[in-house]
């Protein structure tokens, strides 16, 4: 155990020190690894408890599904345990381990492999589902084998600094979070999903900690500074000391905004400006009202899925959740985004099969039309929450829109449900609004006739940086060239707050733009009034802007729109802004 530094991005600010818990999704091939006879019965044993541990999951999984969604949804599963327990399968991979004398991973892996190329061999579509099955069966053993088995750290006693190759938010939503000190990604970028999730619950996290893995395996302490995005595995004791006093120093400066909540958001030249809470799972309603927002701008749907996952909500699920959320925010209004699945949300039960490239796939809107069935269920149930509110108070946004012809299509389905539900004897209001997401650069060009056909469109920075610069925002690789200060982000925004002006309908911005110091003066100075962010960030955007003048952020957003590069963007807002930030304390 010796000390060792590895560099990477702090994307959720914080110090973290603490065990780590090193989790890998991507496939690790696996070694062929020769054992002794006198380690041949262990080793199948642990491979038995492995399939045993796997089945009993399989079967609290069917047991749920079957509750849920009936029958033919348990019988998915039961498809699984058969794999697990198929002579041909898990019977195989022990009689290598026996005659070969190989470790259980190789084994498994060949018996997986010519599996598959069997499959593949006989051509047949069927065999071809079968496949994915038997890969995810294979996935769900190695997991519980290696120790990786995500619900087992519920049970653990102390917290733990999570080391990961990849962590999708599929993955991330099944974590203890009140038990996960920090995390250190080796992927990821600054608007991934699972860096939102950590922002959003105040865990510090890095991405592109290249190795991090790896070395952290033999670690028994690690110690993450986001702030510079450095993971430091056995640090010694005078690091450790120096990173508490750190840590210690920045919850004091957290603590000292906490006297803003329940100040009014306005420029120090009177203009009242909105902060809306961006909500993912229900524990961060908690935060949005503790901070006082003034409504959810985004509630990210989806994320009922992923908890759900490998089921789909039924309209039960959906109604519970909802009638929940609003409850507990109104008379405030809550904006329900319909899911956003696909890209990389996993979607795989909805779409059937993976996609060669899903970020420009079947997502979002686009997926929800494609298969309506499981998005009529998610628009009855919204539409019921609606007819118990007063209007306005229940708003439906639609992810990923890339024209008119979506909200058309949309605002049709929604009639037709509503109708349907009037002939169940439901309470349905007329005109419940609706809103587009605007992310693609398509939607923002277009953004006057959007305009025409909505009540409300919402800017989606995340993914309008990632589609109008063509740079993948979960991608370390190419994070410096994702710039929400890029002149043509900046372009599209104007044109999209123009658009909502002359139009005379409201425009937000629920991308973490929206809550990124640096740029909440340019966007205050463009014309933005309601800013949309996730719960934690609300102290610090709300003190700043109550030391903004709109005036003066007119004058800087006219001289931002003049620059033709990121970096004279990011030095012009640094440079004019240098002595607003330290009177403030803000770190940027
Ligand atoms: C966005 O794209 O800016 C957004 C808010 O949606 P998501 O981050 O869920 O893609
Ligand atoms: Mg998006």
């Amino acid at each position: 155990m010796s000390r060792l530094e590895i560099s990477g991005i702090g994307v959720s600010p914080g110090i973290a020190i603490g065990e780590p818990v090193v989790y890998e999704t991507r496939p690790v091939a696996a070694l062929r690894l020769p054992i002794e006879d006198n380690e041949i019965d262990r080793e199948i044993e642990a491979f038995r408890r492995a399939v045993e541990g796997t089945v009993e999951r399989i079967e609290e999984n069917a047991e749920r599904a079957r509750a849920d969604m009936g029958e033919e949804y348990g019988s998915i599963f039961d498809a699984h345990k058969l794999i697990a327990l198929d002579p041909g399968f898990s019977g195989k991979v022990e009689e290598l381990i026996r005659t070969e004398k190989v470790n259980a991973e190789w084994a498994l892996d060949q018996v997986v492999s010519e599996l598959i190329s069997r499959f593949e061999n006989l051509g047949d579509l069927y065999l071809a589902d079968r496949k994915l099955d038997v890969l995810d069966v294979a996935a769900q053993i190695l997991q519980t084998f290696r120790g990786q088995d995500l619900h087992r750290l519920a049970e653990l006693d102390s917290p733990v600094v999570i080391v990961a190759d990849d962590l999708p938010p599929s993955l991330a939503v099944q974590l203890p979070l009140d038990k996960i000190l920090g995390f250190a990604l080796e992927t990821g970028g600054m608007t991934s999903h699972t860096t939102i999730i950590a922002r959003s619950f105040g865990i510090p996290a890095a991405v592109g900690v290249r190795g991090a893995c790896e070395a952290a395996r033999s670690a028994r302490l690690i110690a993450l500074d986001a702030f510079e995005g450095k993971l430091v595995l056995d640090p010694d004791q005078v690091e450790i000391n120096e990173y508490r006093s750190r840590r210690r120093e920045y919850e004091e400066q957290q603590a000292q905004l906490d006297h803003v909540r329940n100040l009014a958001t306005v420029t120090r030249d009177g203009r009242k400006l909105e902060l809306l809470a961006n909500i993912d799972l229900p524990m961060e309603v908690e935060s949005a009202l503790h901070w006082n927002v003034d409504g959810i701008g985004l509630y990210r749907s989806e994320f009922l899925y992923m908890k759900a996952s490998p089921l789909l909500p039924s309209e039960s699920d959906h109604l519970e959740f909802y009638r929940e959320l609003v409850r507990r925010m109104a008379p405030r209004p809550v904006t329900i985004r319909t899911f956003d699945l696909g890209g990389k949300k996993l979607a795989r039960d909805v779409i059937g099969s993976p996609e060669a490239n899903p970020v420009l796939g079947l997502r979002g809107i686009r997926l929800c039309l494609a298969k309506p069935g499981f998005f009529i269920t998610q628009l009855r149930a919204l539409l019921r929450v609606a007819g118990e509110y007063p209007p306005g108070t229940v708003r439906i946004m639609i992810p990923l829109v890339s024209g008119v012809e979506e909200i058309r299509i949309t605002r049709h389905l929604l009639r037709q449900t509503a109708e349907e539900l009037r002939r169940e004897g439901h309470s349905i209001p007329e005109g419940v609004p609706l809103g587009a997401m605007v992310e693609v650069p398509s939607a923002a060009i277009l953004s006057r006739e959007l305009a025409r056909e909505v009540d409300f469109l919402s800017i989606g920075t995340n993914d309008l940086i990632q589609y109008a610069l063509a740079v993948d925002r979960a991608n370390d690789l190419v994070s410096d060239l994702y710039r929400a200060s890029h002149p043509g982000l900046l372009r599209l925004v104007k044109k999209v707050l123009d658009a909502g002006e002359a139009e005379g309908i409201e425009v937000s911005m629920c991308g973490e733009t929206a809550a990124d110091p640096l740029m909440v003066p340019v966007l205050v100075g463009l014309g933005l009034r309601k800013f949309s962010m996730n719960p934690q960030a609300v102290p610090v955007v709300r003190n700043l802007i109550r030391h903004l003048s709109y005036r003066e952020a007119s004058q800087i957003a006219r001289q931002a729109l003049q620059l033709v590069t990121a970096r004279e963007v990011e030095e012009y807002l640094l440079e004019r802004l240098a002595i607003f930030f330290a009177k403030i304390k803000i770190r940027v």
